[in-house]
């Protein structure tokens, strides 16, 4: 694996110009490859990252999330391809060239320093003088909520704390990009979600393009502009959060983000049925295939009482088991036999629930709908 910690100081000696914003940069990656022996660790990757915007690659361990952060940050060389900051390709520069900050999940701070010393650092580094040094930190410590800390130890620091410290240290020479590794993996789930907020909050001061990694879905949407989704070194969609919830474009991406069920449709001149029964649409299917999935959501489905509405489409099926889970009851439904799949319905205490054995009809909106041909085998 990188062995990243070693060059973790910021050491750009780029230009220092005082205001982060306006100074954000795109970032254009276009066919990237890199190869491990006989393994592919990025699979001809491409992507556009706007200036300004969180961008989060997301996908599960071994994806290629680190790699693809790696060669931004100039730590791995790719095999071919083109990574450009701005209109400059950067590949042939070496991270300290590269003008980006970096955050990692194990911290990287230096233990014997202070807090302050620790982010006067990457400022010593560009020769800045100390008046304006000792400025920079004390607003890199208001910005982080760490006002007064300056002269503790780093051992003396919670995990959220230090993790603080290294945003500070990784923001304050003004880099124009912003690269984190799953920075908050280590954090205990209160404080993560909090930080979310703030990393979030951070960027949105400094306006400065980043690009976080993370395999926790429901993090990645919580923080993200857009998000692409990574598995097997290759980009598999790259949406805004809500859009790669509600249209995601492979079984992958369905399956890797919220709960997902499938149901096998059959394709005649475009129009889907399911077990027999036609469905509709928002638009034209995307692939031709005969042979296509219908991908439900427990939270899209509604038990209903009478026949379909104008804008929905209905199934029925068999009532299995209701699971009363506080702020919703999850109900297990077979479908055509053997086929099963999962309605959550909110609260209320007056509610009668249907009994097991009983049929019952689904109802989702037609908008809803998304098939994705079977033979997408991600
Ligand atoms: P992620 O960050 O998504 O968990 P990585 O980018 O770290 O994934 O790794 C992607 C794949 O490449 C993994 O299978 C990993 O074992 C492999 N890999 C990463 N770095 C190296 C290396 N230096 N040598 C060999 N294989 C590597
Ligand atoms: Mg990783």
């Amino acid at each position: 694996m990188h062995d990243v910690n070693k060059s973790t100081g910021p050491v750009s000696t780029g230009p220092d110009v005082a205001s982060g914003r306006g100074r954000a940069l795109p970032i254009s990656v276009k066919s990237l490859t890199k190869t491990y022996g006989a393994f592919n660790a990025l699979n001809n990757v491409s992507i556009d990252i706007r200036s300004g915007e969180f961008m989060t690659l997301l996908g599960p361990s071994g994806s290629g999330k680190t790699t693809l952060l790696m060669v931004l940050a100039g730590f791995v060389r790719p095999d071919s391809g083109s990574v450009l900051f701005g209109d400059d390709e950067v590949l042939l520069l070496p991270p300290h060239k590269r003008d980006i900050g970096m955050v990692f999940q194990n911290y990287a701070l230096f233990p014997h320093m202070t807090v302050a010393e620790n982010l006067a650092y990457p400022l010593k580094l560009r020769s800045i003088g100390k008046s304006e040094r000792q400025d920079r930190v004390n607003r890199a410590l208001d910005l982080v909520q760490l006002g007064g800390l300056g002269d503790r130890g780093i051992d003396a620091l919670s995990g959220g704390q230090r993790q603080r410290v290294a945003l500070a240290r990784a923001v304050i020479f003004e880099p124009r990009i912003l690269l984190m590794d799953e920075p908050l993996s280590a954090l205990d789930k209160n404080l993560r979600e909090q930080m979310q907020f703030e990393v979030r909050a951070l960027h949105d001061r400094l306006g400065i393009t980043t690009v976080y990694v993370t395999h926790d879905q429901r993090e990645a949407l919580t923080m993200s502009d857009r998000i692409a989704v990574i598995n097997d070194g290759q980009i598999q969609q790259v949406d805004p959060p809500q859009r790669l919830y509600e249209r995601p474009k492979t079984f992958f991406v369905a399956s890797f983000i919220g709960e997902t069920y499938r149901l096998p449709v059959d394709v005649t001149n475009g129009t889907a049925s399911l077990f027999g029964q036609p469905i509709k649409t928002g638009g034209p299917l995307e692939s031709t295939a005969l042979q296509q999935a219908l991908i439900l959501r427990p939270e899209m489905l509604q038990i209903a009482d009478g026949g379909p509405g104008p804008d929905e489409n209905q199934m029925t099926g068999t009532l299995r088991q209701t699971v009363f889970q506080g702020d919703s009851i999850v109900s297990y439904i077979s479908i055509h036999g053997d086929h099963e799949i999962a309605v959550r319905s909110q609260h209320r205490s007056n509610q009668t629930l249907p009994v097991p054995g009983s049929q019952v009809r689904l109802s989702w909106l037609i908008q809803d709908t998304v098939i994705l041909p079977e033979d997408d085998q991600t």
